[in-house]
């Protein structure tokens, strides 16, 4: 089989670019090659019922198949150079964001027309936050909800998969270098293109590191993020919520001078179970059906720990404390903050006594015996600086769920095309450890899409 172009991974990377390349140049004939099922095939087993936590499937319905790991998540698309990832640093800041708009207007025509943009700019909460020694950053964002967002991967999968040959639940193995192009390995078989594109995202992240080595592409370590995730009542957070949805918010901690920040902010959202190589961690989401509304808001407080030679595995170190939290809790664990101040853990009575109803099925346990004691301490004083802005944070019934980590792939040395040091092999999205969020890896695929057509 010999194709222009062939895709590895689904996700919004791969999707975007493909995308594009049909657009554009619909003389092409390309590939795409994914791990995971197609859409509607995408079923996680977990049902709370019959089956309570992650079996381990082959392949996690969550994190693999068309939509990757953005396919059930609450589709914020935040438009910014600001955080996301760092995709600027490669294109420029004003191509980048003209590409985070692009994706956003191919979103709007595909079912998420109607849904709402918010932004921080001119926000009185700028200020407030510098009152209270924390900051703001500046973004947009599109709200999708996790139920458009899927509406949105439909429409463009109907429209695409007459369009190119989509090879679903067929992981890549290898790439070779051939003289001219490149050959895909796969389980039964082999395909060969002119130009490859790779977009492995997070799951990739071993398959990646892999390949680099294999091929002699050079990489740079990088960085984990850990912490916790916050629920309580969406009343505390609706000044902020309303105005900007999801306000992302940086505290530098007095103690050791460490930059805690909120992530993902679901409004009215549910707390949820995400499994990362098995290992089950916390993640949050929110859905635009307001029928699906809960009571709640939750959004994560992390605190990003880089290393420094001889250590290069930072994954391994964030994977290592999220398996000591399943470990102590078979999962999740859940912790009032009025307890972890008091030095006791959590426990089924205290919680339903609470006045926060969790909407996750977590563990009640002790957070201070997972989280490294720095961490911990940095998250303890967020708590209390965005109590002053957002009085009834730190209430001893506000929930605290861990650990939540942000695994980050390492950055894999790349050109201003995102082109590796092999001609027409370009590595985007989350898996070159450029991008980690949907609108950098979209826009990733876009802008990779127009340096193929240049060279076909
Ligand atoms: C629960 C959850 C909620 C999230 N919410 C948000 C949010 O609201 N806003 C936001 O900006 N970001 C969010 N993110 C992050 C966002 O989903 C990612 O940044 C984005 O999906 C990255 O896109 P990608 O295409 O680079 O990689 P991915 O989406 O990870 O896609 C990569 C695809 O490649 C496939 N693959 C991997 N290896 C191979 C191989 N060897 N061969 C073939 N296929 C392979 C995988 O199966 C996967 O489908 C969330 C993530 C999760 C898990």
């Amino acid at each position: 089989m010999k194709y222009d172009v062939i895709i590895i991974g689904a996700g919004p990377g791969g999707i975007f670019s493909a995308y594009e390349l049909m657009q554009k140049r619909p003389d092409l004939k390309v590939a795409v090659f994914e791990a995971g099922q197609s859409l509607e095939k995408r079923k996680c087993p977990i049902d709370g019922d019959k089956v309570k936590s992650c079996i381990r499937c082959k392949t996690c319905a969550i994190m693999n198949g068309f939509g990757g790991a953005g396919a059930f998540s609450d589709g914020k698309y935040n438009i910014t150079n600001d955080f996301g990832g760092t995709l600027y640093e490669y294109i420029g800041k004003e191509k980048a964001i003209k590409l985070m708009e692009y994706v956003d207007g191919i979103n709007m025509a595909h079912g998420g027309e109607g849904t709402k943009m918010y932004s921080t700019a001119g926000s009185e909460f700028k200020k407030i936050c510098m009152q209270n020694k924390l900051t703001l950053l500046n973004a947009s964002v599109r709200h999708l909800g996790t139920d458009i967002n899927y509406v949105v991967l439909e429409n463009l999968y109907a429209e695409m998969k007459d369009a190119m040959d989509f090879y679903f639940m067929t992981p890549v193995r290898s790439i070779e270098a051939l003289e001219e192009g490149y050959r895909v390995h796969y389980d039964n078989g082999q395909a060969d293109c002119t130009c490859c594109i790779v977009s492995v995202g997070r799951s990739g992240s071993k398959w990646m590191e892999e390949t680099c080595r294999s091929m002699n592409i050079p990489t740079c370590s990088n960085r984990v993020d850990l912490g916790v995730r916050v629920e309580l009542p969406a009343a505390i957070f609706s000044h902020l919520t309303d105005q900007l949805y999801e306000s992302k918010i940086v505290y530098r901690t007095e103690k050791f001078e460490d930059n805690v920040r909120t992530f993902c902010m679901n409004p009215h959202g549910i707390v949820v179970n995400e499994n990362t190589n098995g290992i089950v961690t916390v993640n949050g989401h929110s859905f635009e059906d307001p029928a699906k509304k809960t009571d709640n808001t939750n959004f994560a407080l992390l605190v990003s720990k880089h290393f420094s030679e001889p250590f290069r595995d930072s994954n391994g170190y964030g994977e290592s404390i999220a398996r000591l939290s399943n470990m102590l809790g078979g999962g999740v664990i859940v912790q009032r903050f009025g307890d972890l101040e008091r030095g006791r853990r959590s426990n089924r009575k205290r919680i339903e006594e609470g006045t926060v109803r969790p909407t996750l099925d977590a563990t009640p346990g002790d957070l201070s015996l997972v989280l490294p004691k720095r961490i911990l301490d940095g998250i303890i004083e967020m708590i209390y600086a965005l109590d002053r802005i957002a009085p009834g944070t730190a209430n001893d019934d506000t929930l605290l769920y861990g650990v939540e980590v942000k695994f980050y792939n390492m950055e894999v040395k790349l050109d201003e095309n995102l082109e590796s040091n092999y001609h027409n092999l370009f590595i985007i999205g989350d898996g070159s450890g450029v991008t980690h969020s949907l609108s950098h890896a979209s826009a990733s695929g876009v802008y990779v899409a127009g340096k193929v057509m240049e060279r076909l």
